[in-house]
C-alpha cells in the first residue's frame, strides 16, 4: 500500500427526506492508500453509492473530516469541488451516462477537450482502441451494445488519467462474460497506471480480487477484510 489517498474520519452525512432528516452515513472511518483496491459491499441502501458520492466530490458531509491526498475536501466550493473531480477523479456508473448525440469518439474526447488536455482526439482514438473498440469510434450509443457501451464509458474515464477510479456497480447491468472484460480493463488500470480503484458490488468474487473489502450495514462499516489478493500484495 502507498501513500494515504484518501482519509475519512467520523464522517456523517445527514440529508433532508420527505417526512424529516435522514441518518445516511453515521461515522465512516476509512483509510485507502494510494493504489490500493477496495470492494464496498453492503445490502441495498446501506450507504455504499453515497458513500462513492462523498469520496468522489458529488455531496458533501454534514460532519467528520474528509481529505484527499491530504487535503481537506469538507469546505470546498462547489467549483473546487468540480475541479477536484476533473483532476482527479474519474466515475463508472452502472448505466453508462453517454451522450446520446454524441459519438464513441466524441464522448471520449469531450471531457479532455473541456479540461484543455492536448490532442484529445487522438488521445481518444487510442483509448477506445485500448477497450477493443477501435472498429466502433464513428458510432452513436443506440449502435452499440451494453458491454461496448460501458467500454466506451470506461475509455472516457481513463482518457482523464484519474489517480482515483469509482466504480458503482459497473457490471451490474451486463451479462457475465462482458462484464469480466470490464473488470479487466479496470484491474489493468490499476496495474498498469497506478489509479485506486475503489468499486462498489454485489459480486463476492468480484469484491474478492480487490486487495480490501469494507461492508456497509446502515451506513455504517460493519466489517473490514484483507483478502488473499491483499495478503499477496
Ligand atoms: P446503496 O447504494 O447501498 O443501495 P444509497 O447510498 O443509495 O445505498 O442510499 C442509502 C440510503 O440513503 C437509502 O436509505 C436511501 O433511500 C437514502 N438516500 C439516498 N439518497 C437520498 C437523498 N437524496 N435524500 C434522502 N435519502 C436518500
Ligand atoms: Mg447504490
Amino acid at each position: 500500500m502507498g501513500d494515504s489517498l484518501i482519509r475519512l474520519n467520523d464522517v456523517h452525512l445527514t440529508l433532508d427526506g420527505a417526512a424529516g432528516p435522514v441518518k445516511i452515513l453515521n461515522g465512516i472511518d476509512l483509510d485507502i492508500g494510494a493504489g490500493e483496491t477496495v470492494a464496498i459491499l453492503g445490502p441495498s441502501g446501506s450507504g455504499k453509492s453515497t458513500l462513492l458520492s462523498v469520496i468522489g466530490g458529488l455531496e458533501g458531509v454534514s460532519a467528520g473530516r474528509f481529505t484527499f491526498m491530504d487535503r481537506d475536501m469538507t469546505d470546498l466550493d462547489e467549483d473546487d469541488l468540480a475541479m477536484f473531480r476533473r483532476d482527479h477523479v474519474s466515475i463508472v456508473f452502472q448505466s453508462f451516462h453517454l451522450l446520446p448525440t454524441m459519438t464513441a469518439l466524441e464522448n471520449v474526447a469531450a471531457p479532455m477537450e473541456l479540461a484543455g488536455k492536448a490532442n484529445p482526439f487522438a488521445r481518444a482514438e487510442k483509448e477506445l482502441a485500448a477497450v477493443g473498440l477501435s472498429e466502433r469510434v464513428g458510432h452513436y450509443p443506440s449502435q452499440l451494445s451494453g458491454g461496448e457501451q460501458q467500454r466506451v464509458a470506461l475509455a472516457r474515464a481513463l482518457a482523464m488519467d484519474p489517480d482515483l477510479i469509482l466504480a458503482d456497480e459497473p457490471t451490474g447491468n451486463l451479462d457475465g462474460d462482458t462484464g469480466g472484460r470490464i473488470v479487466d480493463l479496470m484491474f489493468a488500470a490499476n496495474r498498469d497506471r497506478g489509479a485506486t480503484l475503489l468499486l462498489v458490488t454485489h459480486d463476492e468474487k468480484l469484491a474478492g480480487m480487490c486487495q480490501r473489502i469494507v461492508r456497509l450495514k446502515d451506513g455504517e462499516i460493519d466489517a473490514e477484510e484483507i483478502t488473499d489478493v491483499g495478503r499477496a500484495a
